[in-house]
């Protein structure tokens, strides 16, 4: 079995920085190609806990990861007026131990991408437009750049994949909608919020606003249940559009103002809320990581987590099997399908009790809320599923 060297990835956001350090750690050549012209920022704070600790602190960067914690203190439900109505502190969900760390999306991006950028060919702006098996390996083609000839391509493209697309087919038939959509982007903190989360919450939708950056700056969030909505996602202004109709006649707490302010908002970033689920993640010399091959939602809090294993087990297992790559893929497969699967149920979980159907759901939370053991009780409940879930892989040592 020849040895393979020479590595595609697309995709530049978590999983494909990782998988780079990975690789090149491994003495693989890697390049990888981003649609985007830079990094790209935005997001909230995203979750890294259970056995995706251990990945960055045998990637040398935990410490680092953990000084760039939000500091988060909790998330306080407001009426219309702003009133306080409940709250849930931050260690109450998922991180009583505070062995969690919850990071700015693109802070994270930025340690995995300096941690990469003298080892890995970056190509910023480039997309692939065709992938096709050849006998000496991969001939891939770019919307801008010559084509190449790879040994592997590996898809870290995120939930709309390119890569899954070209190799795979249409996105619908692995998607699986959890009935709504999500807007997030950068704003001031007028609110001075302090180390924490307001959400406005009305049948079927919820406004947010997030401090971040020590209070420096704020997210603002929307979030609204819907029928499959048809729109274009290179189109900001048109998907802008939509959560304004979406939160027309919305009225009460921030919500006219956090409108407003997503009109100018530079890093504005809409999707809809969903899972990826396939039956297999590789075809021939292509495989798929991270959200590309089982997104499981922001709701889950696990996508990261997901991601940043599973590129330390691909390419763990593309060295261990020394050039078989079917063999790799194979393996890949077996160790993350099952840590996959209960990753996934928790996103099923939470698009359930993050979105309140009625009114009668939000009082009845709120009211719940104020009796302490009952909080405490359904709280362990939560935290034991989701450190369960988020540890259900033993690591192995490559
Ligand atoms: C701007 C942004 C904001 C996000 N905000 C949140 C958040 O607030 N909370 C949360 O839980 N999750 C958020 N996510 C998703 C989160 O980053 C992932 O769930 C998780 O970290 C797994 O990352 P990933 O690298 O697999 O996919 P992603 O983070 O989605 O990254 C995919 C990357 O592939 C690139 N790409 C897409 N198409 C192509 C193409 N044709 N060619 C080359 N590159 C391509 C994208 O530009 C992106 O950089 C966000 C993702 C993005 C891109």
């Amino acid at each position: 079995m020849t040895k393979l060297k020479r590595v595609l990835i697309s995709g530049a956001s978590i999983t494909g920085p990782t998988l780079t350090y990975w690789l090149h750690r491994y003495g693989f050549d890697v390049t990888i190609v981003e649609k985007s012209s830079a990094l790209r920022r935005g997001g909230y704070g995203v979750d890294v806990r259970g056995a995706a600790i251990s990945v960055l602190e045998q990637m040398g960067i935990l410490d680092q990861v953990r000084a760039a914690d939000t500091q988060m203190t909790g998330v306080y439900f407001v009426d219309s007026h702003g009133k306080m109505k409940g709250r849930i502190s931050e260690a109450s969900i998922g991180n009583q131990h505070g062995a969690d760390i919850e990071v700015m999306r693109d802070d994270l991006t930025n340690i995995l991408y300096k941690l990469t950028k003298d080892t890995t060919r970056y190509i910023w702006g480039d997309s692939i437009t065709a992938i096709r098996e050849t006998e000496e390996g991969t001939l891939v083609q770019f919307a801008h750049g010559q084509p190449q000839v790879f040994d592997l391509v590996i898809g870290a493209d995120g939930l709309h994949s390119n890569v899954r697309s070209l190799v795979f087919g249409d996105e619908a038939q692995f998607k699986r909608s959890l009935g709504c959509y999500i807007s997030i982007f950068s704003t001031h903190n007028y609110l001075k919020l302090n180390h924490c989360q307001h959400l406005f919450t009305t049948p079927g939708k919820t406004v947010g606003m997030y401090s971040a950056r020590d209070n420096a700056e704020a997210k603002g969030l929307f979030i609204f249940q819907s029928r499959p909505l048809h729109y274009d996602r290179h189109n900001p202004d048109a998907q802008k559009q939509l959560i304004s109709d979406a939160f027309s006649g919305h009225h009460g707490w921030e919500t006219e103002r956090l409108l407003h302010a997503m009109q100018d908002a530079q890093d504005f970033y809409f999707d809809e809320i969903c899972q990826i689920h396939m039956p297999s993640w590789s075809k021939g010399r292509v495989t798929l990581v991270g959200d590309a091959a089982y997104g499981p939602s922001p709701l889950s809090g696990q996508g990261t987590s997901l991601a940043l294993v599973g590129a330390y087990v691909l390419a763990g297992e593309l060295h261990a099997a020394q050039g078989d790559y079917n063999q790799a893929f194979t393996k890949y497969e077996q160790e993350m399908r099952s840590f996959v699967e209960k990753n996934q149920k928790i996103g099923l979980v939470a698009a359930e009790s993050m979105i309140e159907s009625s009114n009668f759901k939000i009082l009845l939370r709120n009211g719940m809320l104020r009796i302490p053991f009952l909080m405490k009780y359904m709280f362990n409940m939560v935290t034991k599923m989701i450190t369960k879930a988020a540890n259900g892989i033993t690591l192995k040592g490559y």
